[in-house]
């Protein structure tokens, strides 16, 4: 079912304009009041049906924000606009069941508005852990949270959080209390940091007691942030938005280092990262690896007959064809220009030798089509699979291999020599 929003201003031009805009760039429904009285035609019985409502404080029939208290009373969470805005105005907002204020500007009221709905909508892709043995705080917070929709679980001490985190899977921040029974907040951050990173997940710590070493400690033991309770709610808000864009800034970065910005393959970088990890892994536990070094054949003349862009599309149908050929656990690498070099794990040298085989044959059966015009390539593999050489040793090894699958003919995969 698309989700529904409900826009209330006596503003016609703002009714139109956010209506039209919201359902052109996301799959929802717009429904638009202009005061009080139509606002309860349209709630009256129907409140279920709105993900939420984007609410002016000051309308013809209700000057004092009574719409808002009346669409907080059918249990619908709202975007409150307001022209004018003191201390008064924001406490009293912040009791009530809103998510937001948004103080009008004029110019930029409609960008605003589109932007926190949009913003509302994304904060459901966040799942956040609550962590805290007082079930009041706990619950407190989770509220919170689910006002302006993230996701949430909650986990009464370190220990819960641990299993929580790892059942879970997919935890983008965790909140911690610090005093809680079997482990603490300071046992729990430590321990997470020794598993996940800033780029998975974020940490905010949270403590009652008035101490500056407590936060000193939390930040230097892994938490990005700390939050003295009681903390306003606002604050609260900007720090969990801007902890979660933060580990997604990150993640993006260490994403961008990591690849091939042409094949979105790990690039050179990545390969000798994890390769010297997975390699260590798997000779500690004794199990057997296949070094493959590949090259397309004739590259340079693909891109002199069908221009760069016939080159670049054929390493990205090589690059896709590898990708999908091998199993998850093994290392696609694009290693250079047009080669790619490939680490495969918990294989046999006959098996590894059978795969690149069906691969090499897979490549040449190709077709690829530029401009109106089909063409195929070929390429040559060099295979190692010595139980007793590095990693290095291995690369050197399948290069050579490489280089004799050329001299000998091309289009074909040399294991031995
Ligand atoms: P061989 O069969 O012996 O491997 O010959 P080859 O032509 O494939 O090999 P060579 O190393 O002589 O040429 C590789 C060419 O790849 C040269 C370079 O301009 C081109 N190249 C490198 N990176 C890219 C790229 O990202 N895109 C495109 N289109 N071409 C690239
Ligand atoms: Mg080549
Ligand atoms: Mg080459």
């Amino acid at each position: 079912m698309e989700e529904k929003i409900l826009v209330v201003d006596d503003s016609k031009a703002i009714r139109t304009l956010v209506k039209r805009k919201l359902e052109d760039e996301l799959p929802m429904i717009v429904e638009t009041a202009e005061d009080l009285r139509s606002t309860q035609e349209l709630l009256e019985g129907h409140n279920r049906d709105y993900l939420m409502a984007v609410a002016d404080l000051n309308l013809p029939d209700a000057p004092n924000g009574e719409v808002v208290d009346y669409i907080s009373s059918k249990g619908v969470p709202s975007v409150v606009l307001t022209g004018n805005f003191d201390e008064k105005v924001r406490k009293k907002l912040y009791s009530k069941n809103i998510i937001d204020y948004l103080v009008k500007e004029g110019h930029r009221d409609l960008d605003l508005i589109v932007q926190t709905v949009k913003r509302l909508r994304s904060n459901q892709d966040y799942k956040i852990l609550v962590v805290d043995d007082s079930r009041f705080s706990r619950r407190y917070v989770t509220k919170l949270l689910l006002r302006q929709h993230y996701r949430v679980v909650e986990a009464e001490n370190g220990q819960d959080a641990c299993e929580v985190i790892d059942r879970e899977g997919d935890i983008n921040l965790v909140i911690t209390d610090f005093d809680m029974p079997e482990m603490d907040g300071f046992e729990l951050i430590g321990r997470l940091r020794r598993k996940y990173g800033k780029d998975s997940i974020a940490i905010i710590g949270l403590s009652a007691r008035e101490d500056d070493y407590l936060t000193a400690k939390f930040i230097k033991l892994g938490a990005n942030d700390f939050l003295n309770k009681p903390f306003g709610i606002e604050e609260f808000y900007c720090r969990v938005s801007q902890n979660l864009e933060l580990v997604e800034l990150i993640q993006k970065i260490k994403d961008a280092s990591n690849t091939d910005y042409l094949t979105k393959l790990f690039n050179r970088r990545y390969f000798f990262d994890s390769g010297s990890r997975n390699f260590n892994r798997a000779v500690k536990e004794g199990k057997s690896i296949a070094l493959a070094m590949f090259d397309i054949d004739h590259f340079k003349n693909i891109n002199d007959t069908y221009g760069h862009d016939g080159g670049d599309l054929a390493l990205v149908e090589v690059a896709s064809l590898l990708k999908r050929s091998f199993r998850p656990g093994d290392v696609v690498a694009r290693f250079g220009g047009e080669e790619f070099c490939v680490l495969m794990l918990d294989v046999t040298a006959l098996d590894a030798h059978r795969k690149l085989e069906q691969i090499r044959k897979d490549i040449s059966n190709m077709t690829l089509h530029i401009d109106g015009r089909d063409f195929a390539l070929t390429t040559s593999v060099g295979l190692a699979t010595e139980a007793d050489e590095t990693l290095a040793q291995l690369i050197k090894t399948a290069d050579e291999r490489l280089y004799t699958a050329k001299q000998t003919g091309r289009n074909r995969v040399v294991a031995t020599g």
